[in-house]
């Protein structure tokens, strides 16, 4: 049975593997921050709302992956609550089969059977500052999703999504879902400066001091960039996916190598960007190359 987690006076959160917070202005009519990772989540989190009492109101989703939208479509059917995200975000809310085709260039292999590629699409408005009450905050979190948010409660409460992971994500995953490695990097940065009460990851349990997990998701980005500089010495993305997938002890079925492809392909962009590899076509093959 699932146990809200007091964090603030108005804030509270439900520790599952997506966590989901929950604001109640204090009249029963909740706030959800994100709607469930999967369907047990979801009802486990419908019979603890309601030994409350509480009424969804709202849904703000921080971004579209399907881990934080599964309970969308059960409490917007039940409650008639408005759900909410971030521009470009609120496009995948509502057509969630696209999020799975841009991670894998196409329609995935084993989508049947992937959680995380099965649609769970639902009608969401834009998020505007302006649509949450007052004394929320709306931050951006760009790198990890194309637009991902963190929500801030009137009672000084961050719940910052998937921006900030937990070690343990880093080393059992190996390459973790970012799809902007640099901006992520910078995202993480500015999130170990950020000030507020409690800080809730999604992955993670809250904490009060947020900067070593920010620091320590710095270092884990950096370090699996050189990872893979390393190993740009004129070979094709496989070459190097192998080669590193190797030195971080990760194994893959087809699900798993379909959902950390693109997070590989992610690695080797940032590189571009920084100026410290290149890449050329060789017939059909794509080279990356170090630069010096
Ligand atoms: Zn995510």
């Amino acid at each position: 049975m699932f146990q809200f987690l007091p964090l603030a006076a108005h804030t509270y959160y439900l520790r599952c593997f997506s966590n989901i917070g929950v604001y109640d202005p204090g009249d029963g009519n909740v706030i959800l921050i994100d709607s469930g990772d999967h369907r047990k989540s979801v009802s486990d989190l419908d019979l603890a709302l309601s030994e409350r009492g509480w009424r969804v109101q709202m849904i703000v989703n921080t971004h579209a992956h399907a881990d934080h939208i599964v309970g969308n479509r059960f409490f917007r059917e039940k409650y008639g609550c408005t759900i909410f995200a971030s521009e470009t975000e609120q496009f995948f809310v509502e057509h969630s089969a696209v999020e799975p085709g841009y991670n894998f260039l196409g329609v995935p292999i084993n989508r049947k059977r992937n959680f995380f590629f099965k649609p769970h699409s639902e009608k969401a408005e834009i998020l505007t500052p302006e649509a949450l009450p007052a004394g929320f905050e709306v931050l951006p979190l760009p790198g990890h999703s194309l637009n991902m948010v963190g929500i801030k409660t009137p009672d000084d409460v961050w719940f910052l999504a998937d921006a900030i992971l937990s070690e343990e994500t880093f080393r059992d995953y190996g390459l973790p879902m970012f799809f902007d490695v640099n901006r992520s990097i910078e995202t993480a940065k500015m999130i170990a400066d950020l000030q507020g009460k409690l800080f809730v990851p999604a992955h993670a349990p809250a904490v009060t001091d947020i900067r070593p997990l920010a620091e320590a998701n710095v270092r884990a980005l950096e370090e699996r960039k050189a990872i893979f500089l390393s190993h740009c010495d004129g070979h094709t993305f496989e070459e190097i996916f192998c080669a590193v997938s190797a030195d971080l002890h990760m194994t893959f079925d087809l699900d798993k190598y379909a959902r950390v492809c693109g997070n590989a392909r992610a690695m080797l962009q940032s590189l571009i960007d920084d100026g410290a590899i290149t890449a050329h076509m060789d017939g059909a093959k794509m080279i990356y190359t170090r630069i010096g």
